[in-house]
């Protein structure tokens, strides 16, 4: 068991050192990988920072130097770098600018890959698959790099991509990481926690998911933690809005538009349903929900004063909601 894992480990290691020697110093790397990264407004620092790479469009490529170099079948296709079809062996991420996502101690554990087409047929990222050391609930990506900024600055940024996360530590908010494209997941705060009590989620201005998301963030609540939320205009990620922006405007705008999540949520909320009566009281009790999270009393009290008079409903039905979530909890 030990020894499999150990075994997984090191054909990561060695996959990820190949997908980057592979893109430095190779002309296809350098034509196909390279030159697109440069595009995206990536330094070459930056590339090296997060140990980018390139897997060649060919069947298998990394495969067939992997078993030559003695990397064994059996744990190439154990990290779900290799795929096996009968006598046959492919490449999974075949064509793909790679991104080796890492422990907080800097192991790899898997990667995501990134096509470089626009061919809307083929899924834009692929992942690894779930292995005995990538369990995509319980990584973040970025938080190698992230980590000791993210102390220091007692705030974690989170935002959707691995973009993201790259071109924020290029304009010098080193303090993000990315749950990359899965709903946040108490496992990946509890990682956080250890570092900050002080979370920013940030979104995608495409709004697409955002009220999905929203409950994700109750578990940020409900660890205690302070959330804050942030959102960028219309048509702009973290990644274009860090690009077209100096470091100084990017921090303001982070600064000016980061809203406290409850705040955030109840006025969303409210937006949607404030004409129509029975909504209305769904959103208060979904309000009420998320508040019933915070274990700190005196926070949840604050909280409950504020959506009254953001929602425009009586405190006194606040609280006894919030009285009733309470009961049904300790029963
Ligand atoms: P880019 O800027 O390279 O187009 P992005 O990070 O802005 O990528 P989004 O569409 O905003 O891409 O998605 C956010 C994240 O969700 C991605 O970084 C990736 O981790 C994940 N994701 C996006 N599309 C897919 C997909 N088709 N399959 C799996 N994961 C995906
Ligand atoms: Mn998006
Ligand atoms: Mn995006
Ligand atoms: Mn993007």
């Amino acid at each position: 068991e030990q020894s499999l894992k150990e075994s997984l480990y090191l054909v990561s290691e060695y996959a990820s050192k190949y997908f980057q020697e592979t893109m430095h110093n190779t002309n296809a790397g350098k034509a196909i990988a390279l030159s697109y990264f440069k595009e995206r407004g990536f330094t070459l620092e930056t590339i090296k920072k997060f140990d980018l790479g390139y897997c060649l469009d060919e069947w298998s490529a990394f495969t067939d130097t992997a078993l030559k170099k003695g990397y064994k079948l059996e744990f190439l296709e154990g990290t779900g770098l290799t795929i096996v079809k009968g006598e046959k062996q492919f490449d999974r991420f075949k064509g793909r600018v790679m991104f080796p996502i890492q422990s907080m101690s800097g192991r790899v554990l898997g990667f995501g890959g990134r096509i470089l087409t626009n061919d809307k047929k083929a899924a834009k990222y692929l992942n690894s698959p779930e292995s005995d050391i990538y369990h995509k609930s319980k990584v973040l990506y970025g938080i190698f790099q992230a980590k000791q900024s993210i102390a220091k600055e007692d705030n974690c940024f989170i935002v959707e991509g691995y973009t993201d996360v790259i071109q924020f530590h290029q304009s010098g908010i080193t303090n993000t990481v990315s749950s990359s494209g899965t709903a946040l997941t108490s496992d990946q705060i509890r990682l956080i926690n250890r570092l900050t009590k002080n979370i920013t989620v940030l979104f995608d201005g495409d709004a697409a998911g955002l009220r999905a998301s929203l409950r994700g963030i109750d578990l940020i609540l409900e660890q205690g933690m302070n959330v804050k939320v942030c959102t960028f205009p219309e048509g702009e990620d973290p990644d274009s809005f860090a690009k077209s922006n100096t470091e100084n405007e990017l921090r303001e705008y982070l600064e000016e538009h980061s809203q406290d999540f409850i705040q955030f949520k109840a006025s969303i909320l409210f937006e949607d349903s404030k004409n129509d009566p029975i909504k209305k009281a769904e959103t208060v009790r979904d309000i009420v929900n998320s508040i019933s999270k915070i274990p700190d009393r005196i926070k949840a009290e604050i909280y409950i004063k504020e959506c009254a008079r953001i929602m425009d409903v009586s405190e006194g039905v606040l609280f006894s909601t919030l009285a009733q979530l309470n009961q049904k909890e300790n029963n």
